[in-house]
């Protein structure tokens, strides 16, 4: 599947209002999640969890753990993917669902992995480029992010 980049001021041709739009995103990302998760792709101890205040980051996949004092090597105790509103508010679908099926390769990978070759791996098992998205660093989507309150997206 290719993925368009974002265009400065692109992805909100959608006229529905925001909160409207992010409501359907979220509906639609958790259909997405639930469906991985019955299907065995995803694990169902990792929840799926949006973020209304973040901007310096579309998703993320957080890890919550510890080092281990021996190795050095990180120790996972759980693992919640989470999504930024104000991102689901600007991007265009597609990127939305992007960012979140990055963030399950992640989850899948682990943390170890970083963006190496497992994680790109699970990037194509799940049908997206493996690449890092920078967009929600573009000052036209910043400014678009900067603008919105969890009142507006909510
Ligand atoms: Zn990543």
């Amino acid at each position: 599947m290719k993925v368009r980049t974002i265009q400065p001021g692109g992805g909100c041709d959608d006229p529905a209002p925001v909160r409207t739009k992010v409501a359907a995103r979220c509906a639609l990302l958790a259909d997405l999640h639930r469906r991985l998760q019955a299907d065995g792709v995803l694990s169902p101890r990792v929840p799926l969890d949006v973020d209304y205040r973040a901007y310096k980051w579309g998703g993320k996949c957080e890890y919550r753990g510890h080092h281990c004092p021996v190795t050095g090597r990180a120790i996972v105790k759980s693992v919640t993917i989470k999504m930024s509103a104000k991102w689901m508010a600007v991007a265009s679908v597609e990127d939305v669902v992007h960012t979140y099926l990055h963030e399950v390769a992640h989850a899948i990978a682990g943390h170890d992995a970083g963006h190496g070759p497992w994680w790109a791996e699970w990037c194509e098992r799940l049908g997206i480029e493996a690449h890092e998205r920078t967009d929600v660093h573009c000052p036209d989507v910043m400014t678009q992010l900067l603008s919105l309150t969890a009142q507006d997206l909510k």
